[in-house]
């Protein structure tokens, strides 16, 4: 049923996979083995497929499958103590299913509730401000096998937390008034309005969003398509979760905006594996404006403008959030980027001209369709038009989101947020850029402090060290490992930093974490493994005691002891004389 539902084609492999594993939590061998026969393609392929996406399973993971959001923000709220307390209510071990194959209990990166944390998925659902009660209303409720979608509603109340509002969370969109509005204009005009705004994508790298529409609208082909990305994984960003909930119809209406300057006919949205429970209101919000003439055939009476928009699901991988690597999982296939050129806007989805945009970038073409572009470019800096949104979250008062025009100062935001005592912002995420509070001056925009939102907030009570350790394991998890400088370069990073937390770091450390981040940058096939040592870097530059008061000798050291790790042969061997041992040091007297 589920494959002849996706009319049996390969590029629907992941949304199947998805659905199949539905009923009980994975994919048995012989699921895959069928899937292969039915699609027509290889079992190999299926697999990778299966084994790329951390949310699917070729092995069961119990029927409560428990996955604490791994953010640093939620560990310094408590997050590994409550699991640690889940696991010993359950009697179970982290990481590894029950032996009556009931429940596991894992870490997940980030899931885009950092400001209501500490938070984890329940079969996929985000249940939200963990507390020990709630831990153990959890566990009993797992006990009783309670199926999860009878747990309490006061577990999955998502708060939105708006704190800040300007122009965009200030918009009452009519539905189809910013739509109709651009139609009036004309297509060629509706580009020209595009221009004089300026928007830049909101996504992080900043690119004009008028020259990519540009070039996919002169591209040749007529099967155009425009890709929303709804896919932010960055660690501490969930400002896109907010705009579907609040806004779904302005994202929406921005595609088809986006669609009406390249002349798509074919719209899809990607919407990270994480925010799958809001699938059910975005499927209801797009039903409503097919009945409203919004989308479909001949959209607001216009002969030739047929557009239509279908939600795919994403299945935990951060490097989807890449454009290409999100159009190859579009396709059905694992996540890995793809090589540049040729550019999406050439040849994207399906080998087709594809606009590929963030959440909050298209939503904001609906201000550009109404007010004009130059009303548009009036607010924030010179390069960076417009408004942003920040996902601030942290050792703050009032955790949310908060809206401001491009040119803001970090002061200001920490001030707003009820930030006191503030020693360091990660600002942009994982990836981004760790500001000490001597750049509390600095201004959020292109050109100073870009962001795609994530705005963290670390008071002087917090270990920056631990912060960066955390990206490091994050980046060294998400790796797709396609190419050896990201997959070992992170993993040899992750290494440096255990050694060090471990007390067995030397001078020479610090030596060889330079050198990684020199192989990571050049090396790297996306910006995932370029960026990964970023956070390192940041703090040993303007944090360096964090991390030498860890060193135990300015000389080498090694990350083991080497005198403990000859003791299997000594017990093999029987003997315990001064030469079965490392050094005189260690021998025994
Ligand atoms: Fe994959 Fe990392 Fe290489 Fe990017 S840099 S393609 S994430 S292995």
């Amino acid at each position: 049923d589920v494959v002849n539902r996706h009319h049996r084609l390969p590029d629907r492999l992941l949304q199947i996979l998805i659905e199949l594993q539905e009923p009980s939590g994975w994919l048995p061998p012989a699921t895959l083995t069928a899937l292969a026969d039915a699609l027509g393609v290889s079992r190999a392929h299926v697999e990778g497929v299966a084994g790329f996406y951390s949310f699917l399973h070729t092995e069961p993971v119990g029927r409560y499958r428990l996955l604490f959001s791994d953010n640093i923000i939620e560990h310094q709220l408590g997050s590994r103590e409550l699991m640690a307390a889940l696991c010993s209510k359950l009697w179970v071990e982290p990481h590894k299913p029950s032996e009556d194959g009931l429940v596991s209990v894992s870490t997940t990166s980030c899931i885009g509730m950092g400001d209501q944390g500490p938070a984890m998925l329940a079969n996929g659902r985000p249940v939200l401000r963990l507390s020990h009660q709630r831990i153990n209303q959890i566990a009993e409720l797992v006990r009783q096998q309670v199926p999860v979608s009878e747990w309490p509603e006061a577990f999955f109340h998502v708060d939105n937390n708006i704190h800040r509002r300007d122009a965009m969370l200030q918009l009452d969109l009519a539905p189809g008034a910013a739509l109709q509005a651009a139609l009036a204009l004309g297509r060629a005009e509706w580009m020209r309005q595009m221009q004089l705004s300026n928007l830049r994508g909101r996504g992080g790298a900043g690119f004009t969003t008028a020259v990519k529409w540009m070039a996919c609208a002169d591209a040749p082909g007529a099967d155009k398509v425009v890709v929303c990305n709804a896919d932010e994984g960055e660690p501490g960003t969930f400002k896109d979760r907010v705009l579907l909930t609040t806004l779904a119809d302005a994202v929406f209406e921005g595609m088809t905006l986006a669609a009406w300057a390249v002349g798509a006919r074919q719209g899809l949205l990607y919407l990270r594996g994480e925010y799958r429970y809001l699938r059910p209101t975005l499927e209801a919000v797009l039903a409503r404006r097919r009945s409203a003439g919004l989308l479909g055939r001949q959209i607001l009476g216009k002969a030739g403008f047929d557009f239509d928009i279908e939600i795919h699901l994403g299945a935990g991988a951060y490097v989807c959030g890449e454009e290409t690597a999100l159009l190859e999982s579009l396709e059905g296939k694992r996540g890995t980027p793809r090589i540049r050129p040729p550019f999406p806007v050439t040849r994207g989805y399906l080998g087709r001209p594809t606009v590929v945009n963030n959440v909050e970038t298209l939503a904001k073409t609906c201000l550009i369709a109404l007010e004009g572009g130059a009303a548009f470019a009036a607010t924030g800096t010179a390069q960076s038009t417009g408004t942003k949104l920040l996902s601030i979250s942290g050792d703050c008062a009032r955790p949310g989101i908060y809206e401001y025009p491009f040119g803001v100062a970090i002061e200001r935001v920490l001030e707003d947020c009820g930030a006191s005592d503030t020693q360091a912002v990660q600002v942009g995420g994982a990836a981004g850029i760790m500001l000490a509070s001597y750049e509390f001056h600095r201004r959020i925009a292109f050109e100073d402090v870009p962001t795609a939102g994530a705005f963290m907030v670390f008071d002087s009570s917090r270990d920056l060290f631990e912060v960066a350790r955390n990206f490091v394991a994050f980046f060294a998890h998400e790796s797709c490992g396609f190419c050896t400088p990201c997959r070992v370069g992170t993993s040899l990073l992750l290494k440096a930093m255990n050694k060090l937390a471990d007390g067995h770091g030397a001078k020479t450390d610090l030596a060889d974490i330079e050198w990684i981040d020199r192989l990571l940058k050049n090396a790297s096939h996306c910006g995932l493994g370029s960026a990964a040592p970023n956070p390192v870097m940041d703090t040993l530059l303007k944090f360096r005691p964090a991390y030498e008061r860890r060193l135990r000798s300015l000389d080498f050291a090694p990350a083991f002891n080497l005198d403990d790790a000859l003791a299997a042969a000594r017990r093999a061997s029987g003997r315990d004389d001064a030469a079965a041992h490392f050094s005189a040091d260690h021998a025994p007297r």
